[in-house]
């Protein structure tokens, strides 16, 4: 939906300058959402084959301990079976989390969470987004290009939720608003009412409590996600899970009960699938090997808007707390050939390095492929590289990348294109 909305809005409003004359551009929204379920249906499907590759059996049904070695199994297809098992790793996951105190019910068709917002049968009028985290961001773009009407309230001082550069942030919010998304910071939705197929949303200022009231079509709730462990039985066998409704572990993946493992959104940490990933193969590799390895400080984050953000490691603000001396080396896009010649140059790379060894110690990329252009500096924070190791990395010519090279050399001196 974000590739291909993307590529409507560039369609509509960008490609006349390029020389490239489209007429009568509209949207199909059924095919839209059409190309999206096929796209699922294909990985899905993708998965189910590899699990018969690798001799893997796909029991489809919802699991339920009965005792630590034994899950009773209600079919997809009606019926039950058991399982006996001598290891288990829960790995279920996590939900929409509900508005506090139920003030707003999500019904999927005029309030929803990020499922609804994927299937919405027709673009709103007016888009509410309650909370400019990732998920809001994201949906948001998707149907304010599309043609929506979006206004993002957001609880806090800046968007994007947790772990983002507070600079990167800043840009971030501007290069939306000039994309025509609005935005209500320091600003705490308390409730919303339907009435003539309207959504009223009522805010509050988190600085003097004034109280204001938004008109929607659709209102997206975008406030969190939460463990997801409901029907699991975990209380028929004493699981211990913390007071947000995770299920406890150790750092070898093990929960309170011996042969139980757990990984993923259910557990501690950010929400993110390539995080679960890394924590299943190790997790596994534990149970084989007795050693595995996750290192949660190279783990990216990546916001698919256009342009993208992207960031791994330490931030200035985590610096300044931990007390850790910094530089920082920054490149703008608007210096760089490619995304010159691209005319697509919103954003910077920028690099944070400690001021004693050198070290790369974070990266923040606000920027055209910031999601592609992360894993060089994952690659660089997981391998110790100092800021002088990239700056003398040849980048190819012309490439995005090469704002990356030039934001290393910003903390060593001197970029050369800027
Ligand atoms: P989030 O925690 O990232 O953001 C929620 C935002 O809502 C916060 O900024 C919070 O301050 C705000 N908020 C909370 N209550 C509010 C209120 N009453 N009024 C106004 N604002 C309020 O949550 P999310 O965006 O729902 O995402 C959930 C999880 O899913 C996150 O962990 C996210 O990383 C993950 N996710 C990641 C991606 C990705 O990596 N591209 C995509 C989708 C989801």
């Amino acid at each position: 939906m974000l590739n291909n909305s993307h590529l409507y809005h560039q369609t509509k409003h960008d490609l006349k300058k390029r020389g490239i004359e489209v007429d009568n551009v509209t949207l199909n929204l059924d095919q839209m959402l059409k190309a999206k379920e096929e796209s699922v249906k294909g990985l899905t499907k993708g998965i189910e084959f590899l699990f018969k590759q690798n001799k893997v059996d796909y029991i489809k049904g919802t699991g339920s301990f009965i005792t630590p070695t034994k899950i009773k199994v209600s079919l997809l297809d009606g019926g039950e079976t058991e399982i006996e098992t001598k290891n288990v790793v829960i790995a279920t996951g996590s939900e929409v989390a509900p508005f506090p105190g139920g003030a707003i019910e999500i019904d999927e068709k005029q309030i929803v969470s990020s499922t609804g917002a994927l299937e919405l049968s027709k673009v709103p009028g007016k888009m509410v987004v309650i909370g400019g985290g990732i998920i809001g961001l994201e949906m948001g773009s998707v149907w304010s290009r599309l043609g929506a009407e979006v206004t993002v309230v957001e609880f806090l001082g800046s968007i994007g939720g947790v772990g983002i550069d507070d600079e990167i942030a800043k840009t971030f919010q501007k290069t939306l608003s000039k994309q025509g998304i609005k935005f209500k910071l320091n600003t705490k939705v308390t409730g919303a009412d339907k009435t003539d197929g309207k959504v009223f949303v009522k805010t509050e200022a988190a600085k003097d409590a004034k109280e204001e009231t938004l008109e929607a079509d659709v209102v997206l709730v975008s406030v969190g996600r939460r463990p997801y462990t409901k029907g699991l039985g975990l209380e028929n066998i004493g699981l211990e899970i913390d007071n947000r409704g995770r299920v406890v572990i150790d750092n070898q993946f093990n929960t309170s009960i011996p042969g139980i493992k757990c990984i993923g959104d259910v557990t501690f940490g950010p929400m993110l699938a390539h995080k679960a990933e890394e924590e299943g193969i190790a997790a596994v590799e534990y149970l084989k090997s007795g050693h595995g390895h996750v290192n949660y400080n190279t783990i990216p984050s990546v916001v698919y808007t256009h342009p993208e953000v992207a960031w791994v490691g330490k931030t200035e603000q985590d610096l300044k707390k931990e007390g850790v001396q910094y530089k920082v080396g920054k490149f703008p896009f608007t210096a760089n050939s490619r995304a010159k010649t691209n005319q697509d140059t919103e954003g910077f790379v920028k690099i944070i390095a400690e001021k004693e060894t050198d070290r790369v110690l974070g990266v923040h990329i606000i920027g055209p492929n910031a999601g592609e252009m992360i894993s060089e500096a994952v690659l660089a924070v997981e391998y110790g590289a100092s800021s002088e190791d990239i700056a003398r990395t040849t980048h190819a010519h012309p490439t995005l990348s090469e704002a990356f090279k030039e934001a290393a050399m910003a903390v060593q001196s001197k970029s050369i294109h800027a």
